[in-house]
């Protein structure tokens, strides 16, 4: 890894969770809030109603809100991401996922 490529991780791993604390949806603590399988989903029980890809993304309560911190993070040189919506919640949340069309365009 070259030095500017640590400092661009660096960076980019100092200012990830500011933009997070901004957008996401935060638990009591004040972290971001992460997709997780219910119990009755985990047990069988229920069909999964979303893949294991989700599993571990952080929330977001609006398209507007994945939108505006996937632009944020691809400023401080996170891969291009796309905002979809989660089947999961019952109300309906986001989150976000590398936008492969735009990650291969921009390669070089
Ligand atoms: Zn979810």
């Amino acid at each position: 890894m070259t030095d500017f490529a640590r400092l661009e991780r660096e960076l980019h791993d100092q200012q990830r969770p500011a933009i997070l604390a901004q957008h996401a949806r935060l638990s009591k603590n004040g972290r971001p809030e992460v997709c997780t399988p219910s119990r009755a989903e985990l047990s069988g029980e229920q069909r999964r109603r979303e893949g294991k890809g989700s599993d571990g993304k952080v929330i977001y309560d609006t398209v507007a809100d994945a939108r505006a911190a996937a632009r944020k993070l691809e400023a401080i040189g996170a891969r291009p991401m796309i905002a979809y919506p989660c089947r999961r919640s019952r109300h309906g949340h986001y989150h976000l996922k590398t936008d492969k069309h735009r990650a291969e365009g921009s390669d070089r």
